[in-house]
């Protein structure tokens, strides 16, 4: 077996970071602007933003979705990676968290590629399937309220093309879910029963990967 996945410390990470990144000026000030936010910890690390802009190229998606907005790093970084005709599905339930990303999708010129939805992410998807929609997108980004991700995968899974790709955050969960959960952690107890059913799902092709606070990746068949 060849070796695990490195510890990445400070010194490395900065590395990684001066050695790759490359953000739009646009990107770099919304995580400035972003890194004083209460729940800063909540936005995507710029290194797995850039490495899922590079999925969405490689799939050449044109129609993307992404579950969980905050203050709108992801969104920016799908929809700078979409064509000039490509559109982002942008489901969230905080106008106030969604707020702050929006002159900064204006100044990076793809304002007008993000459609934001204020609403709970079920009725916006199941309003789309129920438009006929199914079928229509290429990649989708779940990451909201854990106990909904379930949901949120079936409902993309159905909405996505055969080939396309769903990618679900935070599916390590800080560790957690190798461990038995709390009684009162449902959140850990609801990624545990994702990752186990995702494990055993013929729908899909499948890889998690420990990138940020884990990474899965599900293309659909
Ligand atoms: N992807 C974002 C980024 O990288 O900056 C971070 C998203 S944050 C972890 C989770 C978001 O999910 C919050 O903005 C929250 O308002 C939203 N959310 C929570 N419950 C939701 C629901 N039922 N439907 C849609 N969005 C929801
Ligand atoms: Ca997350």
């Amino acid at each position: 077996m060849s070796r695990r996945t490195l510890t990445v410390d400070d010194a490395l990470y900065r590395y990684l970071l001066e050695h790759s990144l490359r953000e739009h000026p646009a990107q770099a000030a919304l995580r400035a602007a972003t890194a004083t936010h209460p729940h800063a910890g909540m936005q995507i690390s710029p290194e797995q933003g850039q490495f899922m802009a590079l999925l969405v190229k490689l799939l050449g998606a044109r129609r993307a979705i992404e579950v969980g907005v905050f203050t709108g790093y992801s969104a920016l970084t799908v929809a700078l990676a979409l064509p000039d005709d490509g559109r982002l599905l942008a489901c969230d339930i905080n106008d106030e968290y969604t707020r702050v990303g929006q002159p900064y999708w204006e100044q990076a010129g793809v304002a007008n590629k993000i459609e934001l939805r204020l609403a709970p992410a079920r009725t916006t998807l199941d309003a789309r399937l129920a438009a006929g929609e199914a079928g229509r997108y290429d990649f989708a980004f779940i990451d909201a309220d854990k106990t909904g991700y379930d949901a949120y995968y079936e409902c993309c899974l159905e909405l996505l093309r055969a080939g396309g790709l769903i990618a679900i955050d935070n599916t390590l969960w800080g560790g957690k879910v190798a461990h038995p959960a709390a009684d009162d952690d449902a959140d850990t107890a609801a990624l545990q029963a994702l990752n186990a059913k995702l494990h055993d799902d013929q729908r899909i092709d499948l890889s998690l990967l420990p990138i940020g606070d884990g990474l899965t990746l599900a293309r659909k068949r």
